[in-house]
């Protein structure tokens, strides 16, 4: 099989359900930033392993997390968020 070896198959988690101390807020862009692509799509649950209950409240902290400008929307705001919080 030519595919077998591209991914390490991993056990899926929710990573805010495994640590309740993990917080999902919106104040901490440091966590949430684990949660969106380079280009700052939020990345789908199916990939990050995330539970729906904690995936819907991951958007809606993100959504709010830009409006902030703790987080960036695309890559052309990214570097200005980035000096700024990193
Ligand atoms: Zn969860």
């Amino acid at each position: 099989m030519a595919f077998k070896k591209r991914f390490t198959p991993r056990k899926k988690f929710c990573r805010f359900c495994a640590d309740k101390k993990l917080p999902l807020d919106y104040k901490r862009p440091d966590i949430l930033r684990d949660f969106i692509t380079e280009r700052g799509k939020i990345i789908a649950r199916r990939i990050t392993g995330t539970c729906a209950k904690c995936q819907r409240k991951l958007t809606t902290e993100i959504k709010r997390s830009r409006q902030m400008a703790l987080l960036y929307y695309t890559t052309v705001h990214a570097t200005y968020v980035r000096k700024r919080t990193v």
